[in-house]
């Protein structure tokens, strides 16, 4: 079976260094905020084009410290697309908000504008909940239309999260997607197209004032500067707790091995996208590529095509040794759990129709040219023969 994903084939690349940037951090026993830390941080934010990034301990928790920095709570309704992995609508029950779910459009697979301004009307009609926030994704790390879903924010006076899980890295007429939304939030679970060795994550944003509160919720509401300033204290004031917040540090040991994956980060996304331009090439009109939208540059977190029979042609690759997966086979209003909350007027029957087509090939930068042929013509023979 050729890997759907090939970590190990990075992970000799990067080779010793690698493995020596680890043992430093256990031989150093900084293992919660080392240097690594603030070495990271300041990296994350040169690549992603922000002033300010916070590390934390996954991209679940990426979102909610943005959500619990504005207050944003029971009563409030964030709009986020239904067609992405549960974490992003999971921030919202977590502070006691209310997702809403909003369709995408039907060639990229992102949040569709138009279906959020309905979204947004309809909650402001019945006047139950307050709009407050967006979140939208960079789904299979294509970035969103942000510019179209940043002005129907400012409109409205909503704040934006770019769910950059899948994206970190992606850009739209060469901006990355902090240039339109608030925050950015990204994930570092192995398999994302940045990842590290272990659960990690983080939070780039523009505003000062905006990020010492992100550092203050990481570590239990602890006070920072600007809690501090001017004051006189009897205790340590580490030890001051001025908000209610969490622990969500990322371990030292996960900064050491994005330190170094970040060295080869923007070569990878250049061999993700020849990847994808010779699946795209290969495929001709047999297979419908995935579209990006216009001016921009894809991550290529999962190369997704669609086909009526899918069983039939996930069958057919398992035959052939080629893996394949379905992301994503259920959308989140479709789950029990989330089946209760608002969605966008008219329902999301782009969303339930891509569900069931969707199916996604082996893609990551180090896959050869053989390996690639193998997946092609498989795929090729199969929907050939079955339209
Ligand atoms: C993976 C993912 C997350 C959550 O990240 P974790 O680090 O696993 O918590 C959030 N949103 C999207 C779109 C993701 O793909």
């Amino acid at each position: 079976m050729i890997p759907f994903i090939d970590l190990q084939s990075q992970r000799k690349r990067l080779g010793q260094p690698l493995e020596d940037a680890i043992l430093k951090v256990v031989r150093s026993g900084a293992y919660i905020m080392g240097p690594e830390i603030a070495a990271f941080e300041a990296a994350l934010a040169g690549f992603g084009q922000a002033p300010f990034a916070l590390s934390c301990g996954s991209g679940t928790e990426a979102l909610v410290l943005p959500l619990m920095a504005w207050g944003i709570g029971p009563g409030d309704a964030v709009f986020c697309p239904s067609f992405t992995f549960a974490a992003t609508a999971e921030a919202m029950p977590l502070v006691g908000a209310s997702p809403v779910f909003v369709d995408i459009d039907p060639d990229t697979f992102n949040m569709d504008a138009e279906s959020l301004e309905a979204a947004i009307e309809a909650v402001k009609r019945e006047d139950k909940l307050t709009p407050c926030a967006v979140i939208a994704v960079d789904l299979f790390g294509q970035p969103a239309d942000y510019p179209a879903i940043a002005e129907v924010c400012a409109r409205h006076g909503l704040k934006l999260i770019a769910d950059s899980a899948q994206g970190f890295g992606c850009t739209l007429d060469g901006k990355h997607p902090i240039h339109w939304a608030d925050v950015t939030t990204t994930s570092f679970f192995p398999a994302k197209p940045l990842g590290c060795y272990g659960d990690g994550g983080a939070v780039l944003s523009r505003d000062e004032a905006f990020h010492d509160l992100l550092v203050s919720l990481r570590v239990h509401g602890q006070a920072v500067k600007g809690d501090i300033a001017g004051k006189t204290f009897e205790h340590d004031p580490k030890y001051l707790n001025v908000r209610i917040g969490m622990n969500s540090r990322m371990d030292t040991i996960q900064a050491a091995v994005l330190l170094q994956k970040l060295t080869i980060f923007e070569d990878e996304i250049e061999a993700r996208n020849r990847v994808a331009d010779r699946y795209a090439q290969e495929f001709g009109d047999v297979v419908r590529a995935p579209a990006v939208i216009a001016g921009g540059v894809s991550v290529w977190a999962q190369y997704t095509i669609e086909t009526a029979d899918r069983d039939g042609l996930a069958a057919h690759l398992r035959e052939q040794g080629v893996p394949s997966a379905v992301y994503y086979p259920i959308p989140i209003h479709r789950q029990d759990v989330y089946s209760g909350y608002p969605r966008a007027p008219g329902g999301l029957p782009v969303t339930e129709a891509k569900a069931r087509t969707v199916i996604s090939l082996p893609m990551h930068p180090y896959l050869s040219a053989d390996d690639q042929d193998q997946v092609i013509a498989a795929v090729r023979a199969f929907v050939g023969k079955n339209g």
